[in-house]
């Protein structure tokens, strides 16, 4: 919140998510299930609900003609044409017009009931892709009773929009990537939640745990939103107004200056070389590898195409991946494995009672050799189109076991290839996800089997402190500083140098220029991150020596609690110099 802004009855508060500043007008999301009580009609109202359907089946298709002309993205294109063949499917509006005339049944139940049948068999099947495309076919089921209701929701039309939302699945977050959201504000999720990580990858102002539903959001006309803070303030004064004119000139101006840093060699101010990689999670961010200076993609998160795209088959994989490594511009690519599970779930998943201690990552893969074998046989066959570029990284590794599996079935799809001379790289590196407290301490037995490291701090820290990643009401105890968090990762790299294995951390603490700072004391020199924050990190890193790096990790080390090392830190930030670029 800015200064001259004070706390009135417009004004909201709750966690800040992802930072920015973003004004635009309130957009509720509904996300509650729709619910049709069966409706007779009368032998005269045949007509008119058989025209109502057909007018809605027309009208919902025309809707999703104009989401395709928004969307260039082929695999974006293709979802939309396979919705559009389920509302035209002949056979459901043949059993929709049958139930209108011959069962009496209201428009609006024969839709709901036909598609539940559909929908019924789909949930049934053994297949697991089947299973996944009912949360498709519910969604066009809904999206239609609401065109014949004249209910329609303008969801689709987001742009400029604030959105507020109980909670956000990466379904809905990718639907909504594909506008220009001015913010988003939820009253669930945490820190580190999928949500909240997605919104800073795509710039969003974010802010969570807001209880937003009493204040009823559509009746402003507009919301600003400020992320850094927190603070949600609904038809801000024409002072705010001009304040946040002021605000953008400002954000555009130091944007300017970040980026000078982002082509700057990736060394400390005394000669120290260190590697800044990107994060990705949408094709549509892999433009920034470059503007941002990021040396390749430390982490490929892959779960999110998959949810996106429902037949993420061998081909689409490779599509996928080859696109990733020329963004890379010859500089690697670390693509992880499906880590799907926890807060990274399609809208379908089974729910468990404990989600973030459940079947995620590679205990799911694992579970489901043929995912694991397509995705294996994807990544192995781009490693041949770009030698010695591509690893592969394996998330949620708690057991020694679980790499021997994985190992034992990527082997095993080599083999396959190799016979149908299929071309790869042989010595394509096989790393781990360090995000697991049982395997950061088993580290030594684990860096004899694998190529690699990468330390997930999001998880590190939930799973350390026994605090969930997701939970709004325990955020403050969510503390990726914690004492506790510093030595396992200190212990962890003192393991790679021993072993001489490669380390890196891909987590959200990376993303902070201060400890990323320390990362480098401490001996660690490569870094994933989100890539609009490289500029800021990479300004910290080249303008300071190693050894003001080593006293910081040092100081950070000997701390007992939380609150001293934050004193550390925020000492620390104050002397900070920045060298002109
Ligand atoms: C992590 O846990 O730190 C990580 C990078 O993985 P994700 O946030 O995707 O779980
Ligand atoms: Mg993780």
């Amino acid at each position: 919140m800015t200064n001259n802004q004070k706390l009135t009855d417009r004004t909201l508060l709750g966690t800040p998510g992802a930072g920015g500043r973003g004004l635009g007008r309130p957009k509720v999301l509904h996300t509650e299930e729709t619910v049709v009580r069966p409706e007779k009609i009368d032998d005269s109202d045949i007509q008119k609900e058989v025209e109502l359907t057909e007018r809605g089946i027309e009208a919902l298709v025309h809707e999703f003609e104009n989401l395709k002309k928004l969307n260039d993205e082929s695999d974006v294109r293709e979802i939309i044409d396979s919705q559009i063949e389920v509302v035209r499917d002949p056979e459901l509006n043949r059993r929709i017009r049958k139930r209108i005339k011959e069962d009496h049944d209201s428009s609006v139940y024969a839709v709901f009931s036909s598609f539940n049948d559909y929908i019924n068999v789909l949930e049934s099947s053994d297949t697991d892709w089947l299973n996944e495309r009912s949360i498709d076919i519910v969604s066009i089921r809904d999206q239609l009773i609401d065109v014949i209701r004249n209910q329609r929701p303008d969801e689709l039309n987001a742009d400029n929009a604030v959105i507020f939302a109980a909670e956000l699945s990466p379904t809905e977050m990718i639907r909504l990537s594909h506008y220009n959201l001015a913010g988003i504000i939820t009253e669930k999720g945490g820190l580190t939640s999928h949500v909240v990580i997605l919104a800073q990858s795509l710039g969003i102002p974010c802010v969570i745990g807001v209880d937003w539903k009493k204040m009823h959001p559509q009746r402003f006309h507009t919301v600003m939103i400020d992320g850094d803070v927190g603070s949600v303030l609904f038809d801000p004064t024409e002072e705010l107004l001009e304040e946040f004119e002021q605000y953008k000139e400002r954000q555009r101006r130091k944007k300017e200056i970040a980026l000078k840093w982002a082509s700057k060699p990736s060394k400390t101010n005394c000669g120290k070389p260190f590697t800044i990689r990107g994060n990705i999670e949408f094709a549509s961010e892999l433009p920034k590898l470059a503007t941002h200076g990021a040396s390749g993609v430390g982490l490929l998160r892959t779960e999110t195409v998959l949810f996106e795209t429902k037949d993420f088959d061998v081909d689409a994989q490779v599509q996928f991946y080859r696109q990733v490594a020329e963004a890379s511009d010859g500089a690697p690519v670390v693509i992880r494995l499906f880590d799907a599970g926890g807060d990274k779930l399609p809208d379908n998943h089974e729910k468990e009672d404990n989600p973030f201690l459940g079947w995620r990552g590679i205990r799911m893969l694992l579970d489901k050799p043929d995912l694991l074998r397509q995705q294996y046989e994807a990544i192995l066959r781009v490693s041949a189109e770009f030698p010695g570029k591509i690893k592969i990284l394996a998330p949620m590794i708690s057991q020694i076991e679980e790499i021997d599996e994985s190992k034992r079935i990527l082997d095993e799809v080599k083999q396959r290839l190799q016979t149908n001379d299929v071309s790869f790289n042989e010595e394509v590196p096989f790393g781990i996800m360090i995000e697991v407290p049982g395997i950061a301490v088993m580290a030594s037995e684990a860096a004899k089997k694998v190529d690699f490291f990468s330390i997930g701090t999001n998880d590190l820290t939930q799973y350390m402190l026994a605090v969930d990643r997701g939970n709004s009401k325990i955020s403050k105890l969510y503390q990726p500083a914690h004492p506790s968090i510093w030595r396992i990762i200190q212990s962890v790299i003192d393991v790679s140098e021993k072993e001489e294995i490669p380390i890196s951390v891909c987590g959200e603490m990376a993303a902070n220029p201060l400890y990323a700072a320390c990362f480098l004391g401490m001996g660690l020199n490569d870094l994933s991150m989100t890539t609009s924050s490289i500029p800021a990190v990479k300004s910290v890193l080249c303008s300071h020596n190693l050894s003001q790096f080593q006293s910081l990790a040092g100081e950070v080390a000997g701390a007992a609690t939380y609150q001293q090392v934050e004193s550390i830190f925020n000492k620390w930030q104050k002397t900070l110099s920045h060298k002109q670029v």
